[in-house]
């Protein structure tokens, strides 16, 4: 049976493109971008043409990209930067419903001593903009703020968000790792100073990332050792990985707005079916402010861990918005942090297309996913419960 894969922001297929530009790095191109001989010269030359292929995604200028191995490591760089940067300012202010690579390295950086402020978001999803305002002090090192959100979809004002640090004096991080590639994103009109991006989930490989500094912005390496990315990330480039960005980069600026058509509309088609067809459900977040690709839908009184067993069996991937935590399962801080009830938050599922999903795929979901919690309500003593209440 074919997979149906539906959890493309967990991470994505690389596209066959990607795979060839990627392919003579492992073999007759394995020179050292860094060495002195015209045979490692020519792949840095690969390097500083996939520099600005990622740079013209999001109109920065190639200079303020530096290579990184993840999202993970970018947003680290990023935060550990700016509290390099600026030692005697020790707040950090961020939301509650970033991911754990910005959200765990607060919580780390808190036990250190750091002052973190987790800005609220409201019942959509949405940043309290008014709690943002208010919470920046002469203290704070860095705001960090991702751009899209990688469990809903639903997108922070960043650009706003930073013009508000930037009138206060204070540096401004995003993690964009869900937003590049799936919206337009223009660096040369924002006061954003630092973006972090991965490049498996735009259908390049894993283990490669990217962190652009806006020039003039201080900046302070995280790994220390050579100086590759002009000292500012010591160790050997992931040469095939980086052209691989490159180029996936390069696709997505060139098809970013005909695949978005199409992507929201097979996300439209997914959502507005399950709603339809399964009482008791509902959408998780801002319907209208949103990445075109991602819809997470709670399925009321079934468990989102049982509900992606059955999809299983027909080969359906999709991931769930709770996690098993010591044996129970816990809603995930976002759908937490938006107030969604708990008998709605344990069953919902977040489905994330691709530009490789088809029609057909979107109907057998169609056709698959009602029986499905049908089966586990059947099962469910709240849900019949709850009928007989209702009866
Ligand atoms: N930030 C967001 C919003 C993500 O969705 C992810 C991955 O899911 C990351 C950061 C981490 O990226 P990476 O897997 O490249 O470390």
């Amino acid at each position: 049976m074919k997979t149906i894969y539906l959890d493309n922001n967990a991470t994505t297929q690389v596209a066959p493109p990607v795979l060839e530009a990627m392919l003579p790095y492992f073999s007759q191109l394995y020179g050292n971008p860094s060495s002195m001989h015209s045979f490692g010269g020519q792949v840095g030359r690969s390097l500083r043409q996939a520099r600005e292929q990622v740079a013209a995604l999001i109109g920065a200028s190639a200079d303020e990209i530096i290579f990184t191995s993840c999202g993970t490591e970018s947003d680290n760089a990023a935060i550990r930067s700016a509290l390099h940067a600026y030692p005697d300012k020790r707040h950090i202010v961020t939301s509650r419903v970033e991911h754990p690579a910005v959200r765990s390295l607060v919580s780390h950086l808190a036990v250190q001593g750091y002052r973190v402020t987790e800005i609220p978001v409201d019942n959509l999803g949405r940043l309290d903009m008014d709690r943002y305002r208010v919470s920046l002090t002469p203290d704070t090192a860095i705001v960090s703020l991702m751009w899209a959100n990688n469990e809903t979809g639903v997108l922070f004002p960043v650009e706003e968000a930073a013009e508000i640090a930037e009138n206060r004096g204070i540096l401004f991080h995003t993690d964009a790792v869900q937003a590049v590639g799936k919206i337009p994103i223009n660096m040369g009109k924002t006061s954003i100073d630092m973006l972090s991006l991965s490049g498996h989930k735009l259908h390049a490989a894993k283990g490669v990332g990217a962190l652009y500094v806006r020039k003039g912005t201080k900046f302070s390496p995280f790994l220390i050792g050579g100086h590759q990315e002009k000292g500012r990330r010591g160790g050997t480039e992931n040469t095939s990985g980086i052209v691989g960005l490159g180029k996936a980069c390069e696709l997505a600026a060139q098809n970013m707005q005909p695949e978005n058509t199409k992507v929201k509309q097979l996300r439209d088609k997914l959502e507005n079916g399950l709603l339809k067809s399964i009482p008791n459900s509902r959408v998780n977040g801002d319907r209208s402010w949103r990445l075109p690709n991602t819809t997470s839908i709670s399925f009321e009184f079934v468990e989102g861990e049982a509900i992606l067993l059955l999809l299983d069996e027909f080969h359906i991937c999709a991931s769930s918005g709770s996690a098993c935590t010591s044996g129970s399962l816990q809603p995930s801080h976002v759908l937490r942090a938006m107030g969604v009830p708990f008998t709605m938050a344990h069953g919902s599922i977040r489905f994330s297309l691709s530009i490789y999903n088809t029609e057909d795929e979107i109907d057998f979901v169609l056709d698959k996913v009602p029986g499905v919690i049908e089966k586990l309500r059947g099962l469910s003593p709240y849900w019949n419960v709850d009928k007989m209440v209702c009866s």
